[in-house]
């Protein structure tokens, strides 16, 4: 059979564009189709009991997944992935396979069904959590128990893009053997790599920039720790929340385009986070690429671009603020995050609606907080969209 050098082969290191175009994937070798194939299959025919071309049953193995599992590996400099059915299936994953008895530190602005997959699932099956401030060493030093065994972190956070040093936790954790779990959906591997930062493992919900394109739910686990990989892959197997052919292909042809896309949400973020800055009807501003966050240098030293999430502070009370975000023309009022299009929404009574308001306010989530997920549209028509919808939330 005659084989086409594979353009993702190691002869030299290839840099983050290539990868996502082509890790993972190699022509069909039955018709040279460029594009990976959606096998629609649940089983393979064996040639005799047990030997196979390595598919046996979909649940275990599946070659449009496994196609896409080594791209979102690749992509974050792991040696293992593994694709689920969505960010909360990832998750769960890594804390299923901890213990009763076993302590996790979990950042205090984790994903809101992060938190409640700990709180709520996870601690019925007497694992132990403690949230603490990730950007505060000495605090997260402080929560350490001789049970810990995980550390789980989101940088940047959500909705107020706070920023935790990496590095820091990574030698932190590796000092007290545990491992570091970092949730790198905001970043994406084309703006942050936790592995090569010393974090163990990086999960994802696909479904935002990964996937890029808000058309498909999806997750995943990257770890270069062979022994955690056959953990998460028993567990893969054994509780089978795995993604659909379709959904890989979706996730996998999402990924292309990566640091592309991501080159715009950054550049936009920016000119909208800047504009805001200067707007009178601005109380605060949350962006991590602008000097006054206090995340800045250690997003500076750990990120390639600060990303296309934003949160600011309206002035004036609840009502205007919803008044505001279901004024704009392109930024649609959706949760979620991640994709080409604009997305503007309320924390307060959206995707932090359940926390209750004294402890939401104490956390900095004010009735005035709105977040960004900035798209790849033109700035200038994003600026317009923005200052039209606070001129006509000035009239009730
Ligand atoms: C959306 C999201 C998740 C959950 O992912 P799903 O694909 O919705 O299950 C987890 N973490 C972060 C940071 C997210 O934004």
């Amino acid at each position: 059979m005659s084989s086409r050098p594979d353009p993702a082969a190691k002869t030299r290191e290839p840099g983050l564009s290539t990868l996502a175009v082509h890790a993972g994937q190699t022509p069909d070798p039955a018709t040279g189709a460029i594009m990976t194939p959606v096998y629609l299959t649940s089983t393979y025919v064996q040639e005799w009991p047990d030997r196979h071309k390595g598919y046996d049953y979909s649940r275990t193995v599946h070659p449009t997944r496994r196609a896409l599992e080594a791209c979102l590996a690749a992509l974050e400099g792991a040696a293992h992935g593994l694709a689920f059915a969505s960010g909360m299936a990832a998750i769960s994953t890594v804390v299923e396979a901890l213990n009763p008895g076993d302590h996790v530190l979990c950042a205090n602005d984790v994903y809101g069904g992060t938190y409640r997959a700990f709180t709520k699932v996870f601690a019925r099956f007497g694992v132990k959590f403690t949230f603490v401030d990730m950007s505060d060493l000495e605090a997260v030093e402080n929560a350490f128990t001789k049970e810990t065994k995980l550390l789980w972190v989101e940088t940047p956070s959500n909705p107020l893009l706070k920023i935790a040093d990496i590095r820091a936790l990574a030698a932190l954790s590796r000092a007290k053997g545990a491992k570091l779990a970092v949730d790198n959906t905001f970043a994406s591997p084309a703006l942050q790599r936790p592995l090569s930062l010393g974090a163990d493992v990086v999960v994802h919900s696909t479904t935002k920039y990964l996937g890029g394109h808000s058309d498909v739910v999806g997750g995943a686990v990257l770890t270069s720790d062979g022994e955690l990989f056959e953990k998460y892959k028993f567990l893969q197997n054994s509780l089978g929340a795995v993604p659909g052919p379709l959904d890989c292909f979706l996730v996998l042809r999402g990924a292309k385009t990566l640091p592309l896309r991501l080159e715009r949400h950054c550049e936009n973020a920016l000119a909208v986070a800047k504009h805001l800055l200067g707007h009178p009807e601005v109380a605060k501003v949350h962006y991590p690429g602008l000097p006054t966050h206090p995340g800045h240098e250690i997003a500076k030293a750990q990120m390639k671009g600060f990303g296309g999430m934003i949160s600011f502070e309206l002035k004036g009370d609840l009502e205007r603020a919803k008044r505001m975000i279901s004024s704009c023309r392109i930024f649609a009022l959706a949760e979620s995050l991640g994709g080409v299009e604009s997305l503007i929404g309320h924390p307060a009574t959206m995707t932090h609606g359940a926390i209750p308001r004294e402890e939401r306010l104490k956390a900095g989530l004010t009735d005035g907080l709105i977040r960004l997920s900035v798209g790849v549209e033109d700035a200038a028509d994003l600026l317009a969209d923005l200052d039209s919808a606070i001129v006509a939330s000035l009239k009730p």
